[in-house]
């Protein structure tokens, strides 16, 4: 079950500089997650305690699990990856046992990284209505909390949690001493999805005419994930026709393409 429900990985292998147009961010959380694993002695010498735990929160496809296995790369700690919806949804009536486990096999790999994706399943309002979903979910996010509250600021064991939807966390996991630095990660804006663009065709064999900051322009609203698929979609356009230099009508199509399939899955009005 514990191999089944997270992602264990060494050191991700992910730079600061794959990540587009956070910059901001990124300082942040150099500050409160990288800094008090590689230099936790700039802590201690003004005597303050790192932040136990960094919560992230932004619209899906932001950048948010970049965020977490650049810094695990960077501190050359192991990145775990622990998803709250697959806690409640997959793994009835285990939840909270899980949760020790996971903690547990973070202190035993540190230093390490413990990120809590979707963490608003386990840790959204607790329900009183007493059906036996929502008792397992509240004891789930008790054991969390137990966890969090357990927790040595300055050990080598950082939580980062992630959620779309900061609106339904309970108050209680925003108390200090548990995520005490709040982190908006922002949908791009054109020039950081120009800074995107870049990075992803950074190896790509690219035409000279073609024009990044013209697909920033057109791609409103377009998260980092949506200009990943649109640039491995113009690349397919080469392929398909045996090309080997990608063309700005590629880029177009692959435009055309991304935005038409987002509209059959996300119908006006949703
Ligand atoms: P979710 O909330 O859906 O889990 P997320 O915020 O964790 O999403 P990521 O998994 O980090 O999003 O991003 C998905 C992919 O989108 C990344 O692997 C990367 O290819 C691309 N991406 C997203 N944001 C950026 C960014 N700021 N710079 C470069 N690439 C990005």
């Amino acid at each position: 079950v514990r191999a089944q429900m997270m992602e264990l990985i060494d050191s991700p292998g992910i730079d600061y500089d794959m990540i587009g147009g956070l910059d901001d961010v990124l300082k942040e959380v150099i500050e409160s997650v990288e800094l008090p694993l590689t230099e936790p002695e700039l802590f201690e010498n003004i005597g303050i305690e790192p932040p136990s735990g960094v919560l992230m929160y932004g619209s899906p496809g932001t950048g948010k699990t970049l965020i977490a296995k650049a810094v695990a790369s960077r501190a050359h700690a192991t990145f775990i990856r622990m998803s709250g919806s697959d806690l409640v949804q997959k793994f009835i009536g285990e939840g909270a046992r899980l949760v020790k486990d996971v903690f547990q096999l973070a202190r035993e790999k540190s230093p390490s990284i413990l990120f809590i994706d979707e963490i608003d399943a386990v840790g959204g309002m607790r329900t009183h209505d007493g059906t036996t979903g929502s008792a397992e979910v509240n004891r789930t996010m008790l054991q969390l909390l137990a966890e969090m509250d357990g927790f040595d600021p300055s050990g080598n064991v950082k939580i980062i949690a992630a959620t779309n939807r900061i609106d339904l966390l309970d108050p209680a996991l925003l108390r200090p001493g548990r995520f005490d630095r709040i982190i908006e990660i922002p949908i791009p804006d054109e020039k950081a999805r120009e800074e995107i663009l870049k990075i992803h065709t950074r190896k790509m064999n690219l035409e000279k005419d073609i024009d990044l900051a013209k697909i920033a322009n057109m791609t409103d609203g377009l998260s980092g994930a949506d200009l990943n698929v649109i640039v491995k979609e113009a690349g397919m356009f080469v392929l398909r026709r045996r090309g080997d230099m990608i063309k700005m009508q590629d880029f177009l199509e692959a435009f055309e393409k991304v935005v038409s399939e987002e509209e059959v899955n996300t119908p006006a009005g949703m």
